[in-house]
């Protein structure tokens, strides 16, 4: 099978896949994630989503949404965050986008009043501000290497009863005709086929009903060389060992995502640490450590290091906006 194929199974098989059957996030699990490092990072993202809200002239209905909210973490401080925002809550309908049971009811504990969604398509024809963190990277990837003109799949199957990575034959692909310029033989690149549809979908009700959108996740401008990892237990563990015990993931490629989001723009890939520092987390962090003493206090400092600092996850994960023509792009975001 592909690899995406395996990933699928891995991840969302209905009764052993990974999401399907546990909560894998927090320090007891196997990663952790911004929201959970620190509640200013979903404080942030909830201000810059009702600064957009108001700077399209709040519109009066309009869909609150999260893709792949995990425990809910990012909803909830969202939510709280831009309770003083007049209108905001009455305006607003928390809709999330979440494939595992198991991860649906530890939202429902943290935002009982959201409207749960399997698909990005199902949201409603209305205003839509969306956020996506460590969502785009769980999407299956396939994977090709390069062999003179042609490609070569890298699938997943079974040899002497062990699962195993092999090869197909080399063929040409027209999906890859385009990196035919900027790779050399052998090089892997990944392709992820559920992305541009997302992005798609994304673009297309932005720019009929306005709106905006942040995805946040780990990669880069192109997909180049093999990003595929397995994660358990917060270190990197062999992907084929225990399929549906690790959290498989792959490089977001923002490049496609860029593609695909027309009619609407898109913004500048931005790194995570800039991002938050000009949404104002320095002062969000001064505001919360005069409260804090001792070991509470090292921890604020740690967490917002990690949020922010270049050699963490500052400039790893990268922000890319999508908001409509005429509008300004999202704070924290350029054009
Ligand atoms: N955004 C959260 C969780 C990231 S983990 C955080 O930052 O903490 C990835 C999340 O995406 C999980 O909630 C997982 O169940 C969900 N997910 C993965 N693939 C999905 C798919 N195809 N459709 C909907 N949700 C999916």
């Amino acid at each position: 099978m592909t690899l995406a194929d395996f990933m699928a199974a891995c991840l969302l098989d209905p009764v052993h896949g990974y999401y399907t059957t546990r909560d894998p996030l927090g320090r007891g699990g196997d990663f952790i994630t911004a929201p959970e490092v620190s509640q200013m990072f979903g404080e942030l993202i909830g201000l810059c989503l009702a600064q957009s809200w108001v700077d399209q002239g709040a519109p009066d209905a309009f869909a609150l949404a999260e893709a792949g909210p995990g425990r809910g973490t990012l909803m909830a401080d969202i939510l709280r965050a831009t309770k003083g925002v007049p209108g905001f809550h009455a305006a607003a309908r928390a809709h999330l986008i979440e494939a595992s049971p198991t991860l649906r009811a530890a939202q429902a504990t943290r935002v009982p009043e959201a409207v749960w969604l399997d698909r990005t398509d199902d949201l409603p024809d209305l205003p839509l501000y969306l956020v996506a963190n460590e969502f785009c990277d769980a999407l299956p990837v396939r994977q090709f290497r390069r062999d003179g003109a042609g490609w070569r799949e890298v699938v997943v199957g079974l040899q002497d009863a062990t699962l195993s990575f092999g090869l197909t034959e080399a063929a040409p692909l027209a999906a890859l005709s385009h990196r035919l310029d900027d790779t050399r033989d052998g090089d892997v690149v990944e392709l992820c086929p559920a992305l541009a549809p997302f992005a798609a979908t994304l673009g297309d009700r932005i720019a009929r009903h306005g709106g905006a959108a942040l995805i946040i996740d780990y990669g880069d401008w192109t997909s180049l060389g093999d990003t595929f990892q397995a994660v358990r237990d917060h270190a990197a563990t062999d992907p084929l060992a225990d399929p549906g015990a690790a959290d498989l993931t792959a490089h977001v490629d923002f490049a496609a995502i860029a593609a695909a989001c027309a009619p609407a723009r898109h913004t500048r890939l931005t790194p995570q640490g800039v991002f938050l520092e000009r949404l104002g987390i320095a002062q969000r962090a001064q505001a919360l450590a005069a409260g804090l003493t001792g070991q509470a206090l090292e921890a604020h400092i740690t967490a917002h290091r990690r949020l922010t600092h270049p050699a963490e996850m500052g400039d790893l994960f990268k922000v890319i906006g999508i908001y409509p023509d005429g509008a300004a792009p999202p704070p924290g975001l350029t054009a």
